[in-house]
């Protein structure tokens, strides 16, 4: 089984996959920590890699596809793979697809996680933690019993994340659209895509990725 999974920043993406890892021992191939990884090594992909970063250049596709080759040989045919962050374009699906046919593998699923970008934006801009003992409150889903007072400690003082503001995360949201607008078509034709509700409690969301799986 392989699968590509999709979902902009704050859709759970990093929890499913990890489930997806532990329910199917699939491996979860993120073409960054990959190309970290070999260059680390000094493998000759990695070698090529570092040069072409040390040029202040962009790693070419033709190396990130000799690092994805190198990582499903490594993997052996019995595991399955999730694509994270890859592909990008329409060129990078099609060397996915030889990829993966050199090697009697093809993609099974895309799966994209979908969010609602103003209930996103409300529940992100919402939340802020104790600044003593770290516990997560919201505005408007978790509010303090007491106002002002943490519930657990009894703490007075609270902390937000900077970049937890609707600009950000609108702006990551295009981005995420960006990234994935020339890929989508692709395997929608195809008929592999399947979305799900990524704003759903996380084990429902589990449940309905297990549903397209099984
Ligand atoms: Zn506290």
């Amino acid at each position: 089984m392989n699968i590509i999974l999709l979902g902009p920043p704050g859709a759970g993406k990093g929890t499913q996959a990890q489930r997806l890892v532990e329910r199917h021992g699939l491996k979860q191939l993120s073409t960054g920590d990959m190309l970290r990884a070999a260059v680390k090594a000094g493998t000759p992909v990695g070698l090529q890699a570092k040069a072409v970063m040390e040029a202040g250049q962009l790693v070419s596709d033709e190396i990130v596809s000799a690092l994805i080759g190198d990582e499903l040989d490594a993997m052996g045919a019995g595991t399955g793979a999730i694509f994270d962050g890859y592909p990008r374009t329409a060129a990078q699906a099609e060397s996915l697809d030889a990829i993966l046919a050199s090697r009697g593998r093809q993609l099974d699923h895309v799966i994209e996680l979908e969010v609602n970008e103003d209930a996103l934006v409300a529940r992100i801009t919402g939340r802020y933690t104790c600044a003593t003992c770290g516990k997560g409150y919201h505005d408007t889903f978790e509010k303090p019993k007491v106002e002002g007072t943490c519930d657990k400690c009894g703490g007075h003082e609270f902390k937000r994340r900077p970049d937890d503001n609707e600009e950000t995360v609108r702006t990551r949201m295009a981005e995420y659209r960006a990234k994935t607008a020339p890929i989508l078509p692709i395997y929608e034709a195809r008929g592999i895509v399947s979305r799900v509700d990524g704003m759903a409690d996380m084990d429902a969301v589990t449940a309905s990725i297990e549903a397209i799986l099984a």
